[in-house]
């Protein structure tokens, strides 16, 4: 472990305070949630904006999706809320969730092996999906409706299938992104760029 004065002097000698690598960069996991995050602001669901990443063995992402209804389908006509008299009204029975649309948008062969990085634990319907198509990790941040039948069903089919899921502990809360950020040298960019 180096002292303080020993990161000086070896900047001294590079000559320059850039020459050492970031230590703040996003590490795999983090990037991959934070992708699924970014993805989840397209949503057009007032109440849930839920994205999802998926990653295969070699760190490439493959597909990116976020809840939205079915493609063609009019999201101003459909409805979006969550209840009603008639369900039919709900957004229910038309939306596709992000681990649906994310599957669907891969941009490989197939997401055999694959993790699939999503916001929220998948419902069972996701999990039969998630199943059918090989991936093999899930990896979620948060699990608010755990105690819910379709959650339940979820973990037992996701644990009669294999498939891994672990949850997601950032280390930090946020991550901002700054547009104007590229205009400035310092801390978080390397001027040389
Ligand atoms: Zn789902």
């Amino acid at each position: 472990m180096e002292t303080e004065h020993e990161q000086n002097k070896l900047c001294l000698v590079n000559g320059n305070n850039n020459t050492r690598k970031r230590q703040d960069f996003l590490e795999w996991p983090e990037y991959f949630m934070a992708v699924a995050f970014l993805s989840a602001q397209r949503s057009k669901d007032p109440n849930s904006q839920v994205g999802a990443c998926i990653v295969n063995q070699e760190n490439k992402i493959v597909g990116i999706g976020y809840n939205g209804m079915p493609n063609g389908c009019n999201d101003d006509l459909l409805p979006w809320s969550r209840t009603a008299d008639d369900q039919l009204d709900t957004k229910y029975p038309y939306v596709c969730h992000a681990e649906l649309n994310a599957i669907m948008n891969k941009n490989s062969a197939d997401v055999k092996g694959c993790t699939m990085y999503v916001a929220l634990f998948p419902c069972n319907e996701c999990a039969k999906l998630i199943i059918q198509a090989g991936i093999k990790e899930v990896v979620y941040l948060s699990d608010k409706y755990h105690d819910t039948p379709g959650m339940t069903a979820s973990r037992r089919l996701l644990n009669m299938a294999g498939v891994l899921f672990r949850q997601f502990e950032p280390k930090r809360t946020e991550i901002v992104i700054d547009f104007n950020s590229i205009n400035h040298t310092g801390s978080r960019s390397n001027s040389s760029q």
